[in-house]
């Protein structure tokens, strides 16, 4: 599953910020959309992408998963590629453009494509309808960002020594004390971390909180340095390098600690793939 969480948004709107700030929209096409806009992933009055001409590009940021491009007159593009998607930036000549949901030509004759490979959002939204955008609620929030410079150890054990819920409901989801991290992300951080899934906030030591804490840091930073997961592709097509020490990509193989096989549990509405030597579940 080639899910784009923290990271990977991060890498797109840093790349974005180098190339399309400053760039006016001139036209705008959509094609393949009327699932995604049955489903709820597109604005439900398409006409409201109109909204995006003439305007220029000011700002790009992303939080969690989602990716907003500010542009002029309280306008923004607001992607959310949750379960996958491609955002690729062309110079020159438009018949190289990869499939796309969404196509912006600049005045400049340069473009920028996205295509949502299963769910997730695109949509063209004035400032003051951002809170009724879902996907834009729910990471632009205040909880905590694992990149912000605010989240510290004793920041993250505020929130999330009491919890009697299971980490993966802590983590993942809409219930989750922080934003960005999805399944797989979710997957690595526990096995690096050496804990089961559904071991509960509260029962853990100090010391294994501070390894999650870590694990989370260690993962996000190691997987943007990294240009993003394998099956990332960034803005001009490159792919990333990070290769997920847990995952569907590890059935069938041992655990690199302990050499005891990698299983596959069903649990929080997904699979989850984990070492059960290393990450027991003690409750
Ligand atoms: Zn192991």
């Amino acid at each position: 599953m080639m899910s784009i969480e923290l990271p990977e948004a991060q890498i797109l709107a840093e790349q974005l910020k180098t190339v399309i700030i400053g760039k006016k929209v001139i036209n705008y096409q959509l094609e393949d959309y009327e699932k995604m806009q049955k489903i709820g992933f597109m604005n439900k009055n398409l006409n409201d992408f109109d909204r995006l001409i003439n305007k220029i590009i000011s700002n790009i940021i992303a939080r969690g998963n989602v990716i907003r491009i500010q542009m002029t007159d309280q306008v923004n593009l607001i992607i959310g590629p949750e379960y996958g998607g491609i955002i690729r930036f062309y110079e020159g000549n438009k018949h190289h453009l990869h499939k796309f949901h969404l196509l912006l030509t600049f005045a400049d004759q340069t473009y920028l494509t996205v295509r949502l490979i299963s769910m997730g959002g695109i949509f063209a939204s004035l400032d003051k309808e951002l809170e009724s955008v879902y996907l834009f609620r729910r990471d632009f929030s205040s909880k905590l960002s694992p990149i912000d410079s605010t989240f510290s150890i004793e920041g993250f054990r505020n929130q999330f020594n009491h919890l009697n819920r299971n980490l993966k409901s802590i983590l993942v989801g809409k219930d989750a004390i922080i934003v960005g991290i999805s399944n797989s992300a979710f997957q690595d951080i526990i096995f690096r971390a050496k804990l089961h899934p559904k071991r509960k906030a509260s029962s853990l030591t100090s010391q294994e909180s501070e390894a999650l804490y870590n694990a989370i840091r260690d993962l996000i930073n190691e997987r943007m340095r990294l240009g993003g997961k394998m099956d990332f592709i960034d803005i001009y097509g490159k792919k990333g390098q990070y290769v997920p020490m847990m995952g569907p990509n590890k059935k069938g193989t041992t655990c690199k600690n302990c050499k005891k096989p990698i299983e596959k549990i069903s649990f929080g509405g997904g699979q989850i793939y984990l070492c059960l030597e290393c990450q027991k579940d003690v409750e």
